[in-house]
Order: C-alpha cells, then sequence, then structure tokens
C-alpha cells in the first residue's frame, strides 16, 4: 500500500516562515510584504519580527494567511567585552497555535514606538511582564524550545551558520521542530547558509528534525530565495498549523516537488525537471540520479530496512534545491 509522505491530493501553498516587518528592523509594512509576496505566488507569512509577536489577522483572505510568530534570541555572554560580531548566538522562531496567543519570551526592551502607537493594547498587556531570563547554554536554550513547543509554538532553530554555532553546540540542543538549512537573508549576505552535512549529522544524532527553508527578509535584497510549500487541506490557521507539525512540507530554493510517496521498499518521487536527484540514507550510502538534458522529473529510489533514514534533495539546472524531510525507516517499515 502506498504511504503518502506529502498527503495527495491536498494543495502546496507557498510560504515564507522568516520575516521581518516595520514592527521590528524590517523595511516594509506588514500590508507591503503580502502585496509583494502575493505576487511572487506566496499563501502565507509567518510574520516573525524580533521579540515581539504583532498578529496580522486583518491581512488574511480566501488567498491569503498570515500566521503569528517571533524570533527571539539568546546571545552568549562571553566575552563580555567583545563586540556583537565575536558572540555567539542562537535566533529561534516560534509561530504560535492561534493568531493571539500569549508569548512565552517576552522582552521589554524590544517594545518601539512605533509598537507603542500601532499597537498599545498589545504593549499593555505585558506591561507588567519582567523580561524573561536568558541563558546562553544547552539546558538554557534547550528550555526556551521546550517551553514554546509546551505551548503549541511550532520551534525552527535559525542561521546556525551566521550564528558561529557548530554541529556539537546545535546537537546539545533540543526542543527544535526545525532547522532552518537555507536562510536566503544570510545567505545573501555571503555565509555558506545550507549544510546537508549539518542536516545529516543532526539526523543521525538522533534529532528528528523537519527542514524549512525561509527568506528572513529585513528589505528588498533579500526576498523570494527561499521558501516551504505546505501540504494542507485548506488556507486555513489551525490547518496550515498541523501541517508544519506533521512535517507535512519541504523546503525549496526553486525546484516544485510534486508527489512523494512508499510502497514495497521503494521510495516515489516525482518533480519539475531537474538535473540530479539525491537521496541520503544516514549512513555511507548515497543514491545519485542525473540526466544530462535535465529533465529528470521522476525517481525511483529503494530503500533498506537498515537504512537509518531517507531523505531527497532535488536540484535543478541553475543548482538551486528542493529537500524533502527525513522519514525514518523504522516508520516506513512498521
Ligand atoms: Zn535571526
Ligand atoms: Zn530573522
Amino acid at each position: 500500500m502506498k504511504k503518502y509522505l506529502l498527503p495527495k491530493g491536498l494543495p502546496f501553498y507557498k510560504a515564507n516562515l522568516h520575516c521581518h516587518s516595520t514592527a521590528s528592523d524590517g523595511e516594509f509594512t506588514p500590508e507591503e510584504l503580502k502585496a509583494a509576496y502575493q505576487a511572487k505566488g506566496y499563501s502565507i507569512i509567518a510574520y516573525t519580527d524580533h521579540e515581539v509577536m504583532v498578529p496580522h489577522t486583518e491581512l488574511n483572505d480566501d488567498h491569503f494567511l498570515a500566521l503569528s510568530g517571533y524570533e527571539t534570541e539568546i546571545m552568549s555572554d562571553y566575552p563580555l567585552d567583545s563586540s556583537f560580531k565575536y558572540r555567539q548566538t542562537c535566533h529561534i522562531c516560534l509561530i504560535a497555535p492561534e493568531p493571539d496567543a500569549r508569548q512565552v519570551y517576552w522582552t521589554n526592551v524590544y517594545v518601539t514606538k512605533m509598537l507603542r502607537d500601532k499597537h498599545p493594547e498589545l504593549v499593555a498587556t505585558y506591561a507588567d511582564v519582567p523580561d524573561t531570563k536568558r541563558v546562553f547554554s544547552p539546558e538554557g536554550i534547550s528550555d526556551l524550545m521546550q517551553t514554546a513547543r509546551r505551548n503549541g509554538f511550532f520551534v525552527t532553530y535559525n542561521h546556525p551558520y551566521w550564528s558561529l554555532v557548530d554541529y556539537k553546540m546545535l546537537s546539545a540542543y533540543h526542543g527544535m521542530h526545525a532547522l532552518e538549512i537555507y536562510n536566503h537573508g544570510c545567505a545573501m549576505g555571503g555565509y555558506d547558509e545550507y549544510d546537508p552535512q549539518l542536516m545529516d549529522a543532526m539526523l543521525r544524532g538522533g534529532q528528528r528534525v523537519y527542514f524549512v527553508a525561509a527568506d528572513d527578509n529585513h528589505g528588498s535584497r533579500s526576498r523570494f530565495g527561499g521558501w516551504c510549500m505546505i501540504c494542507a487541506e485548506k488556507l486555513e490557521y489551525r490547518a496550515v498549523m498541523n501541517a508544519l507539525h506533521s512535517g507535512h512540507f519541504y523546503a525549496s530554493t526553486g525546484p516544485q516537488i510534486k508527489e512523494l510517496w512508499f510502497e514495497d521498499g521503494q521510495l516515489h518521487i516525482s518533480c519539475s525537471p531537474a538535473a540530479k536527484i539525491v537521496a541520503s540514507f544516514g549512513i555511507r550510502k548515497k543514491v545519485c540520479i542525473r540526466k544530462e538534458d535535465c529533465d529528470l522529473t521522476e525517481a525511483v529510489i529503494p530503500v533498506d530496512k537498515n537504512d537509518i533514514y531517507v531523505r531527497v534533495t532535488v536540484w535543478d539546472e541553475a543548482h538551486e534545491h528542493a529537500d524533502t524531510n527525513a522519514y525514518f525507516t523504522e516508520d516506513l517499515f512498521a
């Protein structure tokens, strides 16, 4: 029997899950972002301004959904006298289970004049809330992520390269749903913010994380470069959050994945015209299918019970990539 890994027959919605607006340090208003992203085929933006979650339900219509979120930070405090560029940090996007959920981490210093002017009721809600204590340690960071998780948030760990973080540190953080495997803003700034080795190391280390690609756009330079295609029943808040929590999406900088299913020990994928399709299994084994004229649109990939998992990357002629989530063999063969 076919196991559909991206639910069959449901629509895909193009989503930018990491986005900054004028509610923090972004150049564009939420309305301008909606218009610009819709013109590029997006249906979903998670507004993830720094430290402040502003719901934008007024932007929702039949063709657009605003997810409420924010990006929170824990920065290393060592060495204390060093400037920002020397300090390791941890940025996490938290996407709320419902539009007006309460923030789990709060810092008053991020309440800007714009917020006081435009969202006084929101600022008033947190007026007496003390800043959440932040500790840059595996325990402190895991505690943040697990607290958010317990409160229903979808937790993504952002741009590890820019944050000066390596696998050893990352593997000690527990509680993320997803790892940002492509961050367009950082990539435009010159960081190699696409790291398949890190993905496999996390999975092999036993962390069942999903993978997202996102813009992290602050201005016009870092838009429309990395996105997720979310396979959901409908364009409604709860349906989309369910799809995220279920891993019913893939990350892309270009190629499209149309179908993905597992049957009789084989993974089937169909996609937009590709130059190569590469499967990774968590062990010293790869499957790489190439076509010189770059018109590969499907592949059948054998999976063995002794593989740890399977995940697939579709590469197109322009060297853009689409990445599936990882599917563990103990689930596929169950
Ligand atoms: Zn960030
Ligand atoms: Zn950001």
